[in-house]
């Protein structure tokens, strides 16, 4: 049995409480692993050695700040098939996807912001024989950040690097679902030789943990990543104490499929945009609308290339592992029934999967699932289902597949397929979403702004987006 521990002032550390929480394996339904069980005691321990830290981190210059990043970068590729093989354990997911994606990206995070710092720059405006104005950016001081279970090393990192590049100081919590390669990530920063205070890792429920973070008046910044609900909760504690807030929430996105499409490329990267992950990343495409010339040719082809999809132990070579948790499983299982009962005629999948090997027996697995014949405003095509669920729906027009894709609460991403130019731009000017794709999906440069409109979020990560939120600008006007 592993078990963790919370990382405070340069040191692991058992929780205050000593209480513990049982981690499970989802493709195997087991207990693996302790988590700490933090509670106030804990955040406040965390704050304080944070807030030591601050004068002394905010201080060094971007390049000395930028050395400790591109460390702890360089650490994580080292350590690629520990890290990779702990996250596909932890979370159910293929184990080549954690290889391929996940932890390169972590390993990209950090040299990313520990670059970007070095190039960062603030405005100066000049006012014609009068005075010159310019802009000072500083450190916000202690910050938040609180990640979800999809994508637990690629989220938790994307915060964390441009916090600490900017200079300032971290108090972060993964999901108490997916803690391990967070714990993992402590050890590397002591390895790094990270100062003591400078980045402080908790572990805990949401409840406890989560929003003591959120409501500890010293903590003047959170950056959220996770479910509209938990957002909504947080802006209600934050926003009162006129914290800084960056939200990146849920998304129920569409993916548009013209007739004039590239109809090889769309099909296999329409199968990876709805079913990566066990369709658990907040990008991937769950409404499918298809123009009806090639409706019946897309259903065909689509199941067909659905049902080739190997669905089993997450580290052997498979498309699908198992989805995060037994609750998990029950939610996404009960938007199946709820189709059904809406009319929706289950094409492919629809089931709880059971593998044949023993080791799984137990696991959370879910078949990828094909639904059609449902209205774009019932339940099923309106709740974020987070899972390896989609259901696809025809349209003539423009006007009208616009209409169906606007017409959630939510605006994250979405995905247009077409090789006419003037319909792309058209469509992408118009739909409701902070990240558009046009024949492609999930093709990311970490410059660009990330983020959701509508019931998805509020403000931007990724590049500038990034070290903006982090810092806060003061303007100086010197008179002539
Ligand atoms: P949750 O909102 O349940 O949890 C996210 C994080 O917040 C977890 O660390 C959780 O802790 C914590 N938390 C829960 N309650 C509170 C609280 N009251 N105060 C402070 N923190 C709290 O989301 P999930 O983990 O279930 O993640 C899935 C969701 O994340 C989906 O809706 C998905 O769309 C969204 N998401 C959005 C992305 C985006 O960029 N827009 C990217 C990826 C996911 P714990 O789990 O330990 O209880």
């Amino acid at each position: 049995m592993i078990i963790l521990k919370n990382y405070i002032n340069g040191a692991l550390a058992a929780p205050t409480n000593n209480k513990y929480i049982d981690g499970y394996e989802p493709a195997t339904g087991k207990v693996y692993t302790q988590i700490p069980d933090s509670v106030d005691a804990d955040v406040q321990l965390a704050v304080d050695a944070a807030t030591k830290a601050f004068p002394i981190w905010s201080n060094l210059s971007n390049l000395e700040r930028s050395k400790y990043l591109r460390k702890i970068s360089e650490l994580i590729e080292k350590k690629l098939p520990e890290l990779a093989k702990a996250e596909s354990v932890d979370n159910g997911k293929p184990l080549k996807l954690a290889s391929s994606v996940d932890i390169p990206r972590a390993v990209d995070n950090f040299h990313f912001f520990a670059t970007a710092i070095e190039h960062f720059a603030s405005e100066s405006h000049f006012m014609e024989q009068t005075a010159i104005n310019y802009t000072l950016r500083r450190p916000i001081g202690v910050v938040g950040c609180i990640s979800p279970w999809n994508l637990p090393l690629y989220l938790f990192t994307w915060k964390i690097a441009p916090a600490l590049a900017t200079g300032n100081c971290v108090v972060a919590k993964p999901s108490e679902i997916t803690p391990m390669t967070a714990y993992l990530l402590s050890e590397i920063c002591i390895e790094a030789g990270l100062p003591a205070g400078v980045l402080n890792i908790l572990h805990g429920t949401g409840p406890n943990v989560g929003s003591a973070i959120v409501s500890h008046p010293k903590i003047k910044a959170i950056s959220f990543t996770g479910g509209t609900s938990t957002g909504k909760n947080i802006a209600s504690i934050a926003a009162p104490m006129f914290k800084k807030l960056s939200l990146e929430l849920g998304g129920k996105n569409p993916n548009i499929i013209f007739e004039d499409c590239d109809f090889d490329a769309m099909l296999k990267t329409t199968v990876h945009s709805s079913f990566a992950n066990q369709g658990q990343i907040c990008l991937c495409g769950s409404r499918i609308f298809v123009q009806k010339s090639i409706y019946e040719k897309f259903k065909n082809a689509f199941v067909e290339k659905v049902s080739q999809l190997k669905i089993g132990d997450p580290l052997t070579d498979v498309n699908i592992g198992a989805v995060v948790s037994k609750a998990h499983q029950e939610k996404i299982l009960s938007y199946i029934q709820l189709a059904k009962e809406e009319g929706g005629n289950i094409l492919f999948g629809g089931n709880k999967f059971i593998p044949n090997d023993e080791r799984c027996r137990e696991g959370y697995f879910v078949e990828p699932t094909i639904i059609e014949n449902l209205d774009y405003r019932c339940r099923t095509n309106q709740e974020e289902i987070f899972g390896p669920v989609v259901t696809i729906t025809p349209f003539d027009t423009e006007e009208e597949v616009l209409t169906m894709a606007n017409s959630t609460e939510y605006g994250l991403a979405s995905s247009i397929w077409t090789n006419n130019l003037q319909k792309a731009h058209r469509v992408a000017e118009r739909i409701e979403s902070g990240i558009v794709w046009v024949n492609c999906w999930l093709l990311r440069d970490l410059r660009t702004p990330f983020g959701g409109v509508k019931s998805s979020g509020v403000g931007r990560e990724g590049g500038w987006e990034a070290l903006r939120f982090f810092t806060e600008p003061k303007n100086v006007c010197i008179k002539y």
